[in-house]
């Protein structure tokens, strides 16, 4: 089990106002899993996704991430594991405008305390450069992200989130702002790593044709996990 979730909830207060934004989630990924949390806007995809990159924390329950529970973990110690352990693709791409497409790819090689250390600029050069190769960018290194297209700029991303090797992929809503053509080329990107390493990726979408690529489907509706599909 690389990813686990026990009872988890997680409340938002807005002044007096409380909302359960998720209600009691139990949940378990497998290494090499490819899972799609799929649900309508407002379920709780988001919060969910939060929560497992570390970017959030559970209100209430257990969050265990690679054999750690991480409520024992102290702010550091979390901020280490997410560089870590886990790369993070984000709806709006989110990648750093004034910086060109090798330098947000290398960013996570400079941030991050095992890294810098272990990887000299060479090797740093060699990785990206890899990566980017991967992704279909190579002759875009140089150019910054409004040169590109979405669907671009979502595959620099996704290298961005691969280049630090994790074992957790968390992607929320990845092709939400892509047309199909540029959605299905970046899922495709992203099974491909899947199948050939062991990186768990977990992907939050409310597109039905993107869902049916996952071998295992979480239902989210008002917080809570409807039903749920497995696959061999
Ligand atoms: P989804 O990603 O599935 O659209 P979210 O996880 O973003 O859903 O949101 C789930 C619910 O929690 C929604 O009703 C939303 O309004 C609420 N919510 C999300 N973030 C906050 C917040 N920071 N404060 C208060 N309510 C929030
Ligand atoms: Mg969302």
């Amino acid at each position: 089990m690389i990813i686990g979730l026990k009872d988890v909830w997680k409340t938002y207060s807005t002044g007096k106002v409380q909302f359960d934004a998720l209600k009691g989630i139990n949940l378990e990924l497998r290494r090499g899993d490819f899972a799609a949390v799929a649900g309508p806007s407002g379920s709780g995809k988001t919060t969910i996704m939060n929560i497992i990159g570390l970017i959030d924390k559970p209100s209430r329950g257990m969050l265990t991430i690679d054999g750690r529970e991480t409520g024992a973990l102290n702010r550091n110690e979390l901020t280490r594991m997410r560089h870590e352990v886990i790369g993070f693709i984000f709806q709006s791409f989110n990648l750093l405008p004034v910086l060109s497409v090798f330098e947000n790819v290398e960013l996570p090689l400079l941030i991050g305390k095992k890294n810098p250390a272990v990887l000299s600029k060479k090797q740093r050069k060699e990785r990206v450069e890899g990566l980017l190769e991967e992704v279909g960018l190579a002759e875009k290194r140089s150019n910054l992200p409004a040169e590109l297209s979405g669907g671009q700029q979502q595959r620099v991303a996704v290298a961005r989130a691969l280049v630090n090797d994790p074992k957790i992929v968390i992607a929320d809503e990845p092709t939400a702002n892509l047309d199909s053509e540029n959605g299905s080329r970046v899922l495709n990107l992203m099974k491909k790593v899947n199948a050939e390493s062991d990186t768990t990726f977990i992907f939050s979408t409310h597109d039905k044709t993107i869902w049916e690529m996952a071998n295992r489907i979480i239902f989210l509706h008002d917080g809570k996990i409807a039903e749920e599909a497995a696959r061999a």
